[in-house]
């Protein structure tokens, strides 16, 4: 089984009251619930391309036969926040974990960038898969025509220490901001159904790689 975790969610913008509730994000930080995202400058919103890339992922995964969870079901709801998400995966035992974003950065900004725990919570086993998921999106991305950030790492690859979904994990798991959404080229293309897709099976093509090794 994989987990799907599209970022954030339509209702999130409607209810602050929730969404900015200070909850366990990992290693003793208090984060918040979850977050509105970013969009493009013409309006299209984060949460729609999460929910999109993740609609067409899931397909691409089940037509392989494999079981999908997702973390939310509908992209009119709030939350669920991080930490829910994260449990969720978590008792799901899911073999892989994909979590979909999109970057508010500069405009000069630009490519796909794949995160993953500074601090790995669920000890070197599990760490290592993370990092071999990562590798393997990366490199799917790269076949699939998607540019590596040209702001943050290497290859693509990079970490972060003050994720709540990526500190609670226990499972193998990789958050990926696909482009950059202030970015001109890179919001034609995330805003695209074609784009979309293009996300869509460069992450089905890592996973299928990740599942294989
Ligand atoms: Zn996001």
């Amino acid at each position: 089984m994989v987990a799907i975790d599209p970022g954030h969610n339509g209702g999130n913008g409607a209810h602050p009251e929730i969404i900015n509730k200070l909850i366990d994000g990992g290693y003793g930080q208090r984060n918040v619930c979850n977050t509105t995202g970013t969009q493009t400058d013409a309006g299209y919103t984060e949460h729609q391309f999460t929910w999109q890339v993740s609609g067409h992922l899931r397909q691409l995964l089940e037509d392989a036969g494999v079981t999908v969870l997702m973390t939310r079901t509908s992209d009119t709801g709030v939350g669920p926040c991080t930490n829910v998400r994260a449990a969720r995966e978590n008792s799901a035992a899911a073999e892989a974990v994909v979590s979909i974003h999109g970057d508010g950065a500069p405009s000069s900004v630009r490519g796909f960038y794949v995160l993953t725990a500074t601090r790995p919570p669920a000890g070197k086993v599990i760490a290592a898969r993370s990092l071999r998921l990562a590798s393997a999106i990366a490199d799917a991305a790269v076949a699939n025509g998607l540019p590596p950030s040209n702001s943050l790492g290497s290859g693509g690859l990079w970490k972060r220490d003050d994720l709540t979904g990526l500190n609670l994990s226990m499972r193998p798991k990789i958050l990926i901001e696909c482009g950059n959404m202030r970015n001109a080229a890179e919001a034609d293309l995330m805003s695209s159904t074609s784009g979309q897709r293009q996300y869509a099976q460069a992450l089905a093509d890592g996973v299928f790689a990740y599942l294989k090794s």
